[in-house]
């Protein structure tokens, strides 16, 4: 059975995102939706909602799991016995961030990240994007996955 990880903030989940897990599923038999928090950042309230939030768009998919999560990624997934990391690539930016933390997760671990580029017309969607447009009154639910359609 092979088990990946699927890191991030997830705040809010995107279509990108989601467009990320469904081809995860291509490759492995498991995913497990990690959203990274920080005890003195986030509020619990608002993690178990994400939970909550990201479960209904995968509900009935028995082969994606969500949990949140505190520390490193690669404790996370070894505690899971995954041994891949999923991460999506949008642009450069993205992947010099990304190389770094694939290799610092290679040096401290057996643990391999897996790269998918993001589909070229979902590349602009970000989280931070859809914060934005929310905060000033805009309808950003074309970048929200539709839990209804599922
Ligand atoms: P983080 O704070 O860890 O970057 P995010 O929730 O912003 O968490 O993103 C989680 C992962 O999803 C990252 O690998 C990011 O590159 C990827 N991602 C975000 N948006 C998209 C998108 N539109 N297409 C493909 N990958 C994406």
């Amino acid at each position: 059975m092979r088990k990946a990880v699927f890191p991030g903030s997830f705040n809010p989940f995107t279509i990108g995102h989601k467009d990320i897990a469904d081809r995860a599923l291509k490759i492995f038999d498991h995913l497990i939706i990690g959203i990274g928090y920080n005890i003195h950042k986030s509020s619990g309230d608002t993690i178990s909602d994400r939970i909550k939030e990201i479960k209904a768009v995968f509900d009935g998919e028995e082969r994606i799991s969500v949990e949140a999560y505190e520390g490193l990624t690669v404790d996370f997934a070894r505690r899971h016995g995954a041994g891949f990391i999923i991460r999506g690539l949008r642009e450069v930016k993205d992947f010099e961030y990304e190389r770094n933390l694939a290799d610092t997760n290679a040096a401290i671990s057996d643990i391999e990240t897996v790269f998918l580029t993001a589909r070229p017309e979902l590349g602009f969607v970000s989280s931070s994007m859809v914060r934005e447009l929310l905060s000033n009154g805009y309808d950003a639910s074309r970048f929200i996955p539709n839990k209804v359609n599922r």
